[in-house]
């Protein structure tokens, strides 16, 4: 079987084109759109993330700041650094960078970010408007799965969907993003007992569990949509995604790349929150 390359340039290109509208927009209405990126670590992947989104900002005309509050900020300084962040009305968005420093979770911090800036929808309130489908801001990467599947005209109502992974940034809201969207969803994770069963009984499989290669050919049944989330560091320091593409290739009817699908419109889906952030602050 022919399996498709579902890649995210063009999709991504489209969401970039409307978001440089809006922003030139504000710009021209007062001010350019801001985003606060706050970091607290020294990890090259993040770093090299962080410069990333900082260009895709440049090139849309959103401001971007970068907060370092290094790699041995407590759970305390960051959360003030947030909540200093989210009163201030000069900063339209805000988005904390993991990892967190050794001893701090995402749990401990993120509430201090205020929901309304919270453009990757991480803090609590964020993830239960979502879980009780009321509006407000998604996590990106999960918006980009579901944006992704739309894009290339994969029906999602009434089909079955394994998502291998339950973090509350991807695997979880993706889970609740695809009910909305009327899919019959499996949530697999470490502890699933026979990961293979779980995903070859689905006709999409979303793989993010950052494991290189942890999805092959075994798992997904002749036909299936596989899309793949995973960005690890390889050993010759390529990115690469969990699944493994020589296998799957030619038994699944489309796949996701890694880099080029999932990734781009991830990005481009944040631009998009922050310019959503500002109109909304703006009236
Ligand atoms: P995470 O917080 O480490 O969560 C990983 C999840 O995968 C956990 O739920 C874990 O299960 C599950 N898992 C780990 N090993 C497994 C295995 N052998 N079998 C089944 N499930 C397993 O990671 P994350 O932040 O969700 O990120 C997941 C991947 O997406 C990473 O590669 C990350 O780099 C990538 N990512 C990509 C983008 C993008 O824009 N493309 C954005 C964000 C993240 P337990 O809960 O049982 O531990």
């Amino acid at each position: 079987m022919d399996t498709a390359s579902l890649t995210g340039k063009d999709l991504a290109a489209a969401i970039n084109s409307d978001t440089a509208k809006r922003a030139a927009a504000l710009a021209d209405a007062g001010a350019a759109p801001t985003l606060a990126l706050v970091v607290a670590n020294d990890d090259s992947a993040s770093t090299w993330y962080v410069n990333s989104l900082r260009r895709a900002a440049k090139k849309l005309g959103i401001e971007c700041d970068r907060i370092d509050l290094g790699a041995y900020a407590s759970a305390a300084r960051i959360r003030s650094e947030l909540t200093a962040r989210s009163a201030d009305p000069a900063v339209d968005a805000i988005m904390l960078q993991t990892p967190l420093p050794a001893g701090v979770t995402l749990d401990d911090v993120s509430s201090a970010i205020d929901a309304r800036k919270d453009v990757d929808g991480v803090s609590p309130l964020s993830l239960g408007l979502l879980a009780a489908g009321l509006d407000g801001f998604v996590p990106a990467t999960s918006e980009a799965v579901v944006e992704l599947l739309v894009h290339h005209e994969i029906p999602l109502e009434g089909r079955t969907v394994t998502v291998v992974g339950r973090s509350n940034i991807v695997g979880k809201p993706l889970a609740q993003l695809l009910l909305a969207k009327n899919a019959t969803v499996t949530v697999a994770h470490s502890r699933t007992a026979d990961l293979a069963a779980a995903t070859s009984a689905a006709e999409i499989v979303v793989a993010a569990a950052g494991r290189i290669g942890l999805v092959t050919g075994e798992h997904v049944n002749e036909g299936a949509i596989v899309i793949d989330v995973g960005t690890n560091e390889s050993a010759d320091g390529s990115i690469v995604g969990d699944v493994d593409a020589a296998t799957v290739t030619g038994k699944a009817a489309g796949l996701s790349p890694v880099p080029g699908g999932v990734g781009p419109v991830t990005t481009a889906l944040l631009m998009r929150h922050v310019v959503v952030a500002a109109e909304n602050a703006r009236g």
